[in-house]
């Protein structure tokens, strides 16, 4: 076992991931209070002050609400574009003051080593400064993190491609939006190609991406008003089994929870 994994919250109101290793203890986003996030760890039984870093994906609400308390409490490096921390900084009603020895900057396409994880931050189409996927890699295992994105292309599935676990966003079901209660411009913005990606895109995607040696994929970032988890999932199986996937005992397709840790998988 390489990497131990879990997600605190996944979803359109707050998202913040687990990803440990031997010497790590890793987070990407904490779009949930710092409280949240600690008793996230607590289930797990990691100490917050053993956290080595957050690896931050964009700047929108619901993946940094509690950067900044984590990162005033615990004094711990914060990764993200510099664009993002850009963002940040001009939004700092919402995470307060983060102390400057925090502030890390990740390049896109640029690997960095974080003990015995080697860290690869990779553009993806969102309406935010500079967002990034993240894929995480340890000897012959690699875990990816896509959420936050309107659509895939080759440089990003080329990313994707031969994860050992994947979590990808399944945002929402396209009908449920366009009969549901958002404002116009808010539909537009969800549905466009700097949104999110929808249930049958999702499924699309894994199918492409799926390999003998993907263990586990994770539908993540659900819409609260949007999607629900039984959907998302059977949409995404039904595309999965239109190409002969979804019936491999090998393999585990799981939705996150929105609230609290969701099974833990050690990969
Ligand atoms: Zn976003
Ligand atoms: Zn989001």
């Amino acid at each position: 076992m390489e990497f131990c994994f879990t997600t605190i919250a996944s979803g359109s109101s707050g998202n913040c991931i687990y990803i440990g290793s031997e010497k790590n203890n890793l987070l990407i986003d904490a779009g949930i209070s710092g409280k949240k996030v600690e008793q996230g760890l607590a289930t797990i039984g990691v100490d917050p002050s053993n956290l080595n870093g957050i690896f931050i994906t964009h700047e929108h609400h619901d993946h940094i609400k509690g950067v900044g308390v984590l990162a005033r409490r615990y004094r711990l490096p914060i990764y993200a574009t510099p664009l993002t921390w850009q963002a940040i900084e001009q939004m700092d009603t919402i995470v307060g003051d983060i102390p400057q020895e925090c502030k890390q900057v990740v390049q896109k396409d640029k690997e960095i080593l974080i003990n015995d994880i080697v860290v690869q931050p990779y553009g993806i189409p969102h309406d935010a400064a500079e967002p990034v996927a993240y894929s995480f890699y340890k000897n012959k295992k690699k875990i990816s993190v896509a959420t936050d994105l309107g659509h895939t292309n080759d440089y990003i599935e080329k990313n994707l491609a031969e994860s050992n676990l994947i979590l990808l966003e399944a945002n929402h079901d396209i009908d449920m939006l366009e009969v549901g209660a958002y404002p116009y411009f808010l539909k537009q913005r969800i549905l466009g190609s700097s949104g999110h990606l929808c249930n049958e895109v999702a499924g699309q995607i894994l199918s492409r991406l799926y390999h003998p040696k993907l263990e586990v994929a994770i539908l993540g970032h659900l819409s609260r008003e949007n999607n629900f988890p039984a959907l998302a999932y059977q949409t995404v199986y039904n595309e999965l089994v239109a190409d002969d996937i979804g019936l491999l005992s090998s393999f585990q397709l799981k939705v996150a929870e929105r609230e609290g840790v969701t099974d833990i998988y050690q990969i």
